[in-house]
């Protein structure tokens, strides 16, 4: 392709992108006057754009890429199962790619998790999840227990039930009249602490925030949903050591479920396979989508133990069955993606080269310390959060409508990443894939583009 029929077929597509498309959390009237990037291929952990300009895939292509693009093995076990077949339901039948995944997928995860129960999105995970506890205490005669806790700042995915659990203000409020009452209690935000304490002195005062919600509602707590270590939408928010335990331990003390979402945080985002592993944690659901397919195809699974499933047991006539699922529910190429990522978790010693590369790039983050507009840097394995301040004494937040993170990742492009942000704060989450090399030039570009953009705000 000559360089001007690149050009052409470039502003053909942009001009179809715009009379066609609808982008998810964008506006669009903003979209509309801005010329796109727009993705034709990637290689690694590189994606290339119609232009043919490379870019590091500094945000894992929305959080779920695992081991980089076009990954022979997964192209190969993709191309395989497609050779078999592409779709089959697993409403009253079994497939061979599901059934390989639910086994691959309780070989990694937390013993005591027994259960797989497929879908297709984040989203739908939490949903099933939800449902799935309000109907265990149902089914076991327990019938008050129908409400939920959340946190402050959660984001469980963009589905009435998950938006019900959400406590993002800025995505969440305008759907208020639509969702279902949850209890959201004080979010572990260290940096800027809703208690004004400081820890470790505070002992985790808002896990006591939490237990008091369950002390007020006695026996009507279904469960409590929650994004273990890291709440990723909200910025990065890390939660300090030990809070998902003492999570667990309130949950057991009131007799109801703790649903940890590990949709972000899972398939070793945080430095261990689930980040529930950090403090030792089982919860009685698990909820995982993202990266379970390598960041390949629409995958999501709810995880739970023998003991929630067994409440769903009886016969026939008695409907206890769990009336749910979704058409491309455990899609067998998806299926047969998440295998073939698994496998290559093992096989590459993925997990234990985490610590090592998140070492990395804390150090080349660490000049961030000394930038006068960084307030925080926000890290948990290959998870990061870069919070802007206008002011690093006050704490001052930079206006909503000056963009301070998108201007950032505008400048990024520039200079060859794809970043992401969330509000004021500037996101990396690289594919596990990246080399340290790679890791710091991400790190690198990041710093870079925070110091020239701060500077003119
Ligand atoms: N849960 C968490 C913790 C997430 O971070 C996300 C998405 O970012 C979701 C759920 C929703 O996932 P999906 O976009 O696949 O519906």
């Amino acid at each position: 392709m000559t360089e001007a029929e690149r050009r052409a077929r470039h502003l053909r597509l942009v001009e179809a992108d715009h009379r066609h498309l609808w982008h998810p959390f964008t506006q669009m009237e903003e979209w509309l006057a801005e010329e796109p990037l727009v993705v034709d291929a990637a290689d690694g952990v590189h994606l290339f754009d119609t232009l043919g300009r490379r870019y590091l895939d500094g945000v894992s292509s929305l959080w779920c890429n695992v081991h980089g693009h076009r990954v022979p093995e997964i192209d190969a076990a993709v191309k395989d199962q497609l050779t078999r077949v592409a779709h089959t339901t697993l409403l009253g039948l079994a497939s061979t790619a599901s059934i390989e995944c639910a086994e691959e997928l309780l070989r990694w995860t937390p013993k005591g998790l027994t259960r797989v129960f497929f879908s297709d999105a984040g989203a739908t995970a939490v949903e099933i999840a939800l449902k799935m506890a309000f109907q265990h205490h149902q089914l076991r005669g327990d019938t008050a227990r129908s409400e939920f806790i959340a946190l402050r700042g959660a984001y469980h995915g963009d589905t009435i039930g998950s938006v019900s659990l959400g406590g993002m203000e800025l995505f969440h409020r305008i759907f208020k009249p639509l969702l279902f009452d949850v209890h959201h209690a004080p979010q572990p935000y260290c940096y800027r602490c809703p208690l004004s304490k400081r820890w470790p002195e505070c002992g985790i005062a808002c896990a006591d925030e939490v237990e008091r919600i369950f002390e007020r509602r006695q026996g009507k707590i279904a469960a409590l949903v929650m994004e273990p270590v890291v709440q990723g939408a909200d910025g990065m928010i890390t939660q300090p050591p030990g809070y998902v335990r003492r999570m667990r331990e309130i949950c057991d003390r009131h007799g109801a479920l703790l649903v940890c979402d590990e949709v972000a945080t899972g398939f070793g985002r945080t430095g261990k396979m689930f980040a529930v592993e950090h403090d030792g944690v089982v919860p009685d659901l698990m909820t995982v989508a993202k990266g379970i397919s390598g960041g390949y195809l629409p995958l999501a699974a709810t995880i739970t133990t023998e003991r929630i499933f067994e409440s769903f047991l009886g016969p026939f006539e008695a409907r206890r069955t769990f009336f749910h699922g979704h058409t491309y529910t455990g899609n067998p190429l998806a299926c047969a993606a998440s295998v073939a990522s698994m496998r290559l978790f093992r096989d590459k010693g993925l997990v234990e080269a985490l610590p090592g590369k998140g070492a990395a790039l804390a150090r080349a983050l660490a000049p961030a310390a000394g930038m006068s507009h960084v307030g925080e840097v926000r890290q948990r394995g290959l998870m990061v959060g870069i919070e802007l301040v206008r002011d690093r004494a006050t704490r001052e937040e930079y206006a909503y409508g000056l963009r301070a993170g998108h201007r950032v990742i505008q400048e990024a492009r520039a200079m060859g990443a794809i970043l992401r942000p969330l509000g004021n704060v500037v996101v990396l989450m690289p594919p596990l894939a990246m080399t340290e090399a790679q890791l710091a030039e991400l790190a690198g570009i990041a710093l870079a583009c925070i110091e020239k953009v701060t500077a003119t705000l």
